[in-house]
C-alpha cells in the first residue's frame, strides 16, 4: 500500500469526527476555536525501545501516545481540541500492526475528544518513532503552570503513585513474583495511563502550580520548585500507593525509593493555599479522582525535602534523587 492509500485506509477514519480535518485530503486542517479561547500546544514523541517496548500491543502504543500528550493538556488545564500524527515507519511495518494501531488511536480520540486532524507518513530503515502535537483549548486567561506555587502552599497528588515504574519493571523482568491482578495492574498502568483531564479542568483558579508526573514525583517537584522558586517538604509515607504495590513494598521495602523517583505515572502534581482544601476536595470529587495532601511548599529555594525517608528505609542515594536537602 502506498502513502496515501495507507492515511485514506487507516489514519483518515479517525478524523471523519472533525470537519475541518477534511479528510486528510488537503494539505491541512482548518480548526475553529471557541470565542476567546487560547490554543495549548504540545507534543511528545515515543521511540521504539526507549519508550514503548518492540512487542507492546500497537492499540496500547497509539494510547500511550494519545495519552502522554494529553497529559500535559491536563497539566494546563486544558481541554483537548485535536491532534496531529507523525509516523516514522520501519519498511516492515505491517497492514495489520497500523490497523491494530489505528484502532487503538481511534478509540481514545473519540474517549478523549481528540480527533486526529492531520499529520506526516514516512518509511525508514530506523526504528519506530511516533510523535504526536496534541491540541488544546483554554478557556479564557485560565491555564495552570508550574511557576505560581507560594510558600505555606499544600502540595498534592491525584491518583496513586509508582505504579507505572513498576510496570516497566514487570515487563523487563525485573520485578517477578507477582499476583496475576498485580502484573495486570502494574502493565495496565504503564502501557495505557489515565491522562486526569477532569481535574485539569477543574483545577483552574485552585491550584497555584500544576505539573503531570512524567520524569517521576521528585523530579517533578523539582520543576515546580524551580519554575516558582520555591523549596518543598513532603512526607513518603503520605505518598498515595496503590494496593498492588503496597503488596510489592512488603516484600521489597527498598522498592520505595523507586516509586517517588520513577515517572510514568501521569498523575496531576499540584500547590493550593490551604483556604482551599475544601474547593480540592470538592474538585476531586466531582472529578472523580482521589487526590491526596503530601507536603508543604517552605519559602524559598529550589530544593525537594523528604522527612521520613530515613525511617522508611529509602535510600536517596541509590535513588538518583538530585533535589533534596539533608
Ligand atoms: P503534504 O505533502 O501536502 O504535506 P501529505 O501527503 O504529507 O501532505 O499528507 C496528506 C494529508 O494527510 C495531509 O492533510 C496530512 O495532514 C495528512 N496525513 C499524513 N500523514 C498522516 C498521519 N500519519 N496521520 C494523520 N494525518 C496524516
Ligand atoms: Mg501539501
Amino acid at each position: 500500500m502506498d502513502e496515501f492509500g495507507l492515511i485514506a485506509r487507516h489514519f483518515a477514519p479517525i478524523a471523519a469526527a472533525e470537519p475541518g480535518a477534511l479528510g486528510l485530503s488537503d494539505d491541512a486542517a482548518v480548526l475553529d476555536l471557541n470565542p476567546g479561547a487560547r490554543l495549548v500546544c504540545t507534543k511528545d514523541a515515543l521511540v521504539a525501545g526507549v519508550h514503548f517496548l518492540e512487542g507492546d500491543p500497537p492499540a496500547d502504543i497509539a494510547r500511550k501516545l494519545m495519552r502522554v500528550n494529553l497529559s500535559d493538556l491536563a497539566a494546563m488545564g486544558a481541554r483537548p481540541r485535536a491532534v496531529l500524527l507523525a509516523a516514522v515507519l520501519p519498511r516492515s511495518t505491517t497492514d495489520e500492526w497500523l490497523g491494530q494501531f489505528a484502532q487503538g488511536l481511534a478509540e481514545d480520540a473519540r474517549t478523549f475528544g481528540a480527533p486526529l486532524v492531520g499529520g506526516d507518513t514516512v518509511a525508514t530503515d530506523g526504528p519506530l518513532v511516533l510523535t504526536l502535537t496534541a491540541l488544546g483549548e483554554a478557556e479564557g486567561a485560565g491555564v495552570l503552570t508550574r511557576s505560581g506555587a507560594q510558600d505555606g502552599d499544600d502540595i498534592y497528588v491525584s491518583g496513586t503513585i509508582g505504579d507505572g515504574v513498576l510496570g516497566l519493571r514487570t515487563l523487563t523482568g525485573l520485578l517477578s513474583g507477582l499476583s496475576a491482578a498485580a502484573h495486570d495492574h502494574f502493565t495496565a498502568r504503564y502501557r495505557v495511563p489515565e491522562p486526569r483531564l477532569g481535574l485539569g479542568l477543574k483545577l483552574i483558579g485552585l491550584a497555584t502550580a500544576c505539573i503531570d508526573v512524567s520524569d517521576g514525583l521528585i523530579a517533578d517537584l523539582g520543576h515546580i520548585c524551580e519554575n516558582s522558586k520555591v523549596s518543598a517538604r513532603i512526607t513518603a509515607a503520605s505518598v498515595p500507593i496503590s494496593s498492588p504495590a503496597r503488596a510489592a513494598l512488603a516484600s521489597d521495602p527498598g522498592l520505595f525509593a523507586a516509586l517517588l523517583s520513577g515517572g510514568d505515572d501521569y498523575e496531576l502534581l499540584f500547590t493550593a493555599t490551604p483556604c482551599a482544601r475544601d474547593a480540592v476536595a470538592t474538585a476531586a470529587n466531582e472529578a472523580g479522582v482521589a487526590v491526596a495532601r503530601i507536603g508543604a511548599i517552605t519559602g524559598a529555594g529550589a530544593g525537594v525535602e523528604i522527612i521520613d525517608a530515613e525511617a522508611l528505609g529509602i535510600d536517596l542515594k541509590t535513588a538518583g534523587f538530585k533535589h533534596f536537602k539533608d
